[in-house]
């Protein structure tokens, strides 16, 4: 967390004020062109955007303050968005609030045009760095299971691994604040550019070791992890609040979801779920 200490205060709420000359983003066409679901380290392998800049996908100004109808979504793209969300609810995830939030935020707005197409399949997709946007389905199981038997709303929910901003604007439809680190500096500010025209006043980016997690800011009600560490890095579990639940996916090349529940002062429980595929969590920052 080495920068977070220092972020600050105009970052949050993400402001217009930056926006010039990004008239440019392609509309995805939203062909349902098949690719089946695959690893994210396979994903993240087969590309990496020469000189991808942070401004290079920024969508247009206007957003409407909530993500009632996003500003550069079509009806095309609704109705894509819509039956990626049917599928995930036919995959087995109930929670109205988390479809619904699948279903307002346009996950082609946090991939390169030349993917964009691809937004709405289930799959996770490269976003640059070796890293990967993940597969929608488990956005939303992960989600799903964070708030299950959490206070609701969930006030403070914090996510390690920021990537492109796609899971943390998810987050930001369920939960009241929502803190996201992302340890690859250039990644960081790609989701800033990624999130700025969307508006999202209760979601707050840190460039950081998200694996020390939060401490000025916890106790948290959830901790989401977008990488697989070999452990959860026990650091986190203090961050907890009583009460508070944190998954994460746990292994190397054989990884599951881990759903860790703060149940007393010094008591934990922890339940493995089902498996997963997950790029690796890494100590340190990279600039
Ligand atoms: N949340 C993303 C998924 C991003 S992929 C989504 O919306 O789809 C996982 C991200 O975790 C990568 O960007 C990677 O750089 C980041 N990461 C790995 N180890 C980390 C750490 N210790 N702290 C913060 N981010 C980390």
């Amino acid at each position: 967390m080495s920068e977070s200490k220092h972020e600050p205060k105009k970052r949050f709420p993400l402001t217009l004020d930056a926006l010039t000359g990004d008239a440019g983003r392609k509309r995805a066409s939203m062909s349902s062109r098949s690719n089946s679901p695959q690893t994210a380290s396979q994903n993240a392998a087969r590309y990496a955007p020469p000189e991808r800049s942070a401004t290079a996908s920024r969508p247009p100004a206007g957003a409407p303050l909530l993500i009632e109808r996003a500003p550069n979504s079509s009806m095309v793209s609704e109705a894509v968005r819509k039956a990626m969300v049917a599928r995930i609810a036919q995959q087995g995830v109930k929670d109205p609030q988390v479809l619904a939030a699948m279903e307002a935020v346009p996950r082609h707005f946090f991939l390169e045009p030349g993917l964009a197409s691809q937004a709405y399949i289930d799959a996770s997709l490269p976003i640059g760095y070796h890293q990967t946007i993940s597969q929608p389905y488990i956005v939303a199981r992960m989600i799903e299971v964070l708030k299950a038997g959490a206070r609701q709303p969930m006030k403070r929910v914090l996510e390690i691994g920021t990537g492109c901003g796609y899971q943390a604007a998810v987050l930001a439809q369920v939960a009241t604040e929502v803190y996201s680190i992302e340890r690859i500096k250039p990644l960081h500010e790609l989701a800033r550019a990624n999130l700025r025209a969307l508006r999202i006043p209760n979601l707050r980016l840190h460039y950081g070791d998200g694996m020390l997690g939060f401490p000025q800011l916890a106790p948290f009600d959830g901790i989401i992890l977008a990488a697989a560490g070999l452990q959860v890095p026990p650091g986190l579990l203090d961050q907890l609040s009583v009460g508070g639940r944190l998954i994460a996916p746990v292994g190397s090349r054989d990884q599951v979801l881990q759903l860790i529940c703060r149940i007393g002062e010094n008591e934990w429980t922890t339940e493995t779920l089902e498996h997963c595929h997950f790029v690796p969590l890494r100590p340190g920052t990279h600039g």
